[in-house]
């Protein structure tokens, strides 16, 4: 049986979903939660992955890693990477071709990571949980990003399910994804055509999209964000602000301390939350910073102040929306909120007001919805699902323009934004002085200004005065969102293909063939891990379990007085090796075990055993 689940992988919490009995299910985790934090963690003798990577990280913030898509397929020398790399407590360093690195100590040596294996490991750990929940090996997925993700951030994300073993049936902007569970949700209100804005704001990112619905057609008529605003920017600016504060009672600076800056930002996350519900909330923590405390008010209006900038942002973003879909504000029947940073109530009445004191929709969940419209495409990619899936019809746009850039570094538009995918457009160039020519993507007229996406080499084109080669350049959007781009000369009367030099910021195929196998080995690792811990729990139970019996006067009463001595020294024996022996091996903790059990059938006369406890 082949399933194809659909995964949400979010900026701070994840979410996996599947078309089962003809219905969607949201995945549990093992702990039970819908949701999975996408933090990745190392310790001196393991990894951990989603909740309990998140629940020890006040302990461990510096080889606790979360927010890794905020750094996928961005440069170092990133400006947003630039500014954010000083708020996290893990390190971030440019490494080869200006890709991002976060370092690690892991079994207590320095490791490196890219954001595409860190986000690997959150999409297998999402693999895992369906293939438990399932009971089935799942391979196939359709995963989302947001819908302002350029080239390079989707072809990292790609790159990132493959490394975790996954097959990319298909990625879906995030808005688009929340559109199909909006419209089948509410399949029996949606009579007539409607005008649907998805409003998706999450913990590291945003989107808007301007979706028509009607007789299940999903439209995506534009899109608008930015992949850079969200929760953890809120979360942010509650911490800056907190640790001036502390500044001034305390005259001591926190912000160089990993440790203390990650318990505040933990206890800023839940000041926020509880923000959104009352109007105001305390932050204390216990000895925050070399001994002192720091205990702290935050009102609802003062946490509103401090982030105006980026709620105002998010209104100027609607409004490009519905400028680039050429549509009245009027004309919008329904804003769907989705993302958990929409529950804050600001955000909200600047939203109802701004459509005119409209009824905001909030009855599809805010953390699942994607996640479910991914369900739903992947089930009719698959050739599953009923009726009403199978005729399920998705036009989804291009989110940014792209160029290439031509006299002046000015870049020509081939295909703009808001283009329904997949496209393909060609047009004929000439050299002009140089060989070489860039791709760009982005709304700015000057290259510099826009994501350079990659470089044409104008290579094996015949000797011929300047302007007189003709280059037909191929752009192909598939319906990922990927481009490709092929070129030809045509003037000589042959056709060169031109080679095309890939962005250097993109992993090559040697690279994620390392990464898969390191992948391989991290899950073998962690496997060999858990065996050796439930060994260890197994024998460490079963000693305790024995010392308790021998308490037991019944039990004591039906032994030899050697027997007796015999395992009392045996058990004291096994609990002080299990204490100088926390790294033990497998073999040698149920050999231990299988010794205590021998001792236990043998020892007791009538009832042989005291109860074997695996
Ligand atoms: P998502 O990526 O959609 O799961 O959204 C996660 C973001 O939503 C995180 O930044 C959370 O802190 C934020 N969030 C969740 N619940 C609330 C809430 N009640 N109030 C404010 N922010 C919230």
């Amino acid at each position: 049986m082949t399933v194809t689940v659909g995964i949400d992988l979010g900026t701070t919490y994840s979410c996996v979903a599947v078309w089962r009995h003809n219905r969607v299910e949201i995945i549990p985790n093992e702990q039970g939660n819908r949701t999975t934090p996408s933090c990745v963690a190392f310790t001196d003798s393991e990894r951990f992955i989603g909740d309990a990577a998140k629940n020890q990280i006040a302990m461990n913030p510096v080889n606790t890693i979360f927010d890794a898509k905020r750094f996928i397929g961005r440069r170092f020398s990133d400006d947003m990477v630039q500014a954010d790399k000083s708020l996290y407590p893990f390190k971030i360093t440019g490494g080869l071709n200006d890709k991002p690195v976060i370092l690690v100590t892991y079994k207590g040596e320095e490791k490196k990571f890219s954001a595409e294996e860190i986000s690997s490991m959150v999409l297998s750990k999402m693999k895992e949980t369906s293939e438990a929940y399932l009971g089935v090996t799942v391979k196939n997925a359709v995963i989302t990003v947001p819908a302002y993700f350029n080239d390079c951030q989707r072809q990292a994300t790609k790159d990132a399910g493959t490394v975790a073993g996954l097959k990319i049936l298909r990625m879906i902007n995030e808005p688009t994804a929340a559109a199909i569970a909006y419209g089948l949700e509410n399949k029996a209100g949606i009579t007539d055509e409607t005008n649907a804005l998805i409003f998706d704001l999450g913990g590291g990112t945003f989107d808007v999209a301007l979706v028509n619905i009607g007789e299940g057609i999903f439209e995506v008529k534009a899109t608008a964000g930015d992949s850079r605003l969200g929760g953890e920017d809120f979360d942010n600016a509650m911490v800056t602000h907190f640790v001036g504060e502390f500044k001034r009672k305390h005259k001591k600076d926190i912000s160089q301390n990993p440790r203390a800056l990650g318990r505040l930002r933990v206890a800023c996350e839940r000041a926020k939350r509880i923000l959104s519900s009352a109007t105001q909330t305390s932050v204390d923590i216990d000895c925050l910073y070399e001994g002192e405390d720091f205990s702290s008010l935050i009102t609802r209006a003062k946490f509103e102040e401090i982030n105006m900038d980026f709620f105002k942002k998010c209104m100027t973003t609607v409004e490009a929306c519905l400028s680039d879909a050429n549509m009245d504000k009027n004309s919008v029947n329904e804003v769907v909120l989705v993302g958990g940073s929409t529950r804050i109530p600001k955000i909200q009445e600047m939203l109802q007001e701004f459509f005119n004191g409209i009824e905001l929709c909030k009855s599809i969940n805010a953390d699942e919805a994607i996640a479910y419209g991914a369900a739903i495409l992947g089930a009719k990619l698959s050739g599953d699902g009923d009726e009403m899936v199978r005729d399920l019809q998705l036009v989804d746009v291009t989110s940014l323009s792209l160029g290439i850039q031509t006299v002046g570094e000015i870049v020509t538009v081939l295909i703009p934004r808001n283009t329904p995918m997949p496209t393909k457009v060609e047009k004929t160039f000439s050299t002009t002085s140089d060989n070489q020519t860039c791709v760009y993507q982005g709304e700015r007229a000057k290259s510099k200004d826009n994501c350079l996406l990659g470089e044409f080499e104008l290579s094996g084109i015949p000797m011929a005065p300047r302007c007189v080669p003709r280059i037909n350049v191929c752009f192909d959007i598939d319906d990922n969102g990927i481009l490709s781009v092929s070129a030809e000369e045509t003037a000589s009367g042959q056709s060169n293909k031109i080679a095309i030099i890939n962005d250097d910021g993109k992993l090559s195929k040697e690279e994620i063939e390392k990464m898969v196998k390191d992948a391989e080995r991290f899950r073998a690792e962690d496997q060999e891990h858990r065996k050796k811990v439930d060994a260890y729990n197994a024998l460490e139970r079963y000693a305790y379990c024995m010392k308790n019996k021998i308490r037991d006067s019944s039990v004591v009463s039906r032994m030899r007085r050697e027997d007796l001595k015999k395992m009392e020294a045996a058990i004291e024996q096994a609990i002080l090796w299990l204490d100088a022996n926390e790294d033990g091996e497998v073999a040698v903790l149920m050999e231990k075990k299988k010794a205590l059990e021998r001792m236990d059938s043998c020892s007791i006369t009538g009832d042989a055993s005291l109860g074997v406890i695996s």
